[in-house]
């Protein structure tokens, strides 16, 4: 399908506008938005979780003019081209391609989010939102009356779907979820766990976590689902590149690059 060109301005104006990524906090290193510019055309996105190497090379075999990641370029800080570095850019600039991230913008957003679209692939309805991050909630939380175990078998089955697999840190058997909360990519920490608590969360569904997570929801009898971090943010990008080929009618693709976490 040959679609039509659009300027990449016209893209990266819609998307921080609808993202409103100038206003959502983050950590530095996200550096949300346009990371690296090309020659100012749009034809083709390809939209994946992390700017790998692999998702760059695969991007460029897709004949993307577009990369549109959660995990951005930036996160070590200032660092020399050099290496596989080199490598990624000389592959960006040689396919003409570039790269917009959107990390928290991107989770914690309420139609596209990744946070939002968990819970709705779970068949979770959220009433409001969960793990505090300055002015926003990243995640989503919840009411439900079902045995825990039937929650966690839809996680498995939706990790499954994305090559993850799904752990817990409390035995399910016996187990009802009334209030649960959702936070995508490292959602478990002790800042998180001590929020559950104090919202009373019984089942909090993250990607991955510290190991003392397990220890300390054992001690506040929480159940953590820990589902996978590339998996628990596969939809956000999704749903961004559906959000454009509705908008400009430049057709989209997803590649598939599970990291094992
Ligand atoms: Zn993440």
């Amino acid at each position: 399908m040959t679609a039509k060109p659009v300027a990449l301005r016209d893209v990266v104006e819609a998307l921080d506008a609808e993202l409103r990524t100038a206003d959502i906090p983050d950590y530095g290193g996200a550096m949300n938005g346009l990371q690296v510019a090309n020659g100012g055309a749009v034809r083709r996105v390809a939209v994946a979780v992390d700017a790998s190497r692999d998702a760059i090379k695969q991007a460029a075999i897709a004949g993307a003019s577009l990369l549109i990641v959660h995990h951005g370029l930036f996160w070590s800080g200032a660092q020399p081209i050099t290496g596989v570095r080199y490598d990624k850019y000389r592959a960006l600039f040689g396919a003409d391609l570039a790269v917009y991230a959107s990390h928290l913008p991107l989770d914690c957003h309420p139609e596209l989010g990744n946070n939002v679209r968990l819970a709705r692939a779970l068949a979770l309805t959220p009433d409001g939102g969960f793990a505090r991050y300055k002015t926003i909630d990243v995640g989503v939380a919840g009411a439900a009356h079902e045995p825990t175990a039937d929650v966690v078998e839809r996680v498995r089955v939706f990790a499954a779907a994305y090559g993850g697999t799904v752990r817990t840190s409390v035995p399910t058997n016996g187990r009802v979820t009334r209030r649960w909360a959702i936070c995508t990519g490292g959602g478990a920490s002790s800042e998180t766990l001590q929020e559950a608590r104090a919202r009373g969360i019984d089942t909090l569904i993250v990607g991955e976590g510290p190991h003392h997570t397990t220890v300390e929801a054992v001690e506040h009898d929480l159940c953590v689902v820990y589902a996978g971090h590339y998996a628990t943010e596969t939809l956000g990008v999704q749903a961004l590149g559906a959000w454009i080929e509705d908008r400009f009618g430049v057709p989209w693709s997803f590649l598939h690059l599970p990291t094992g976490s």
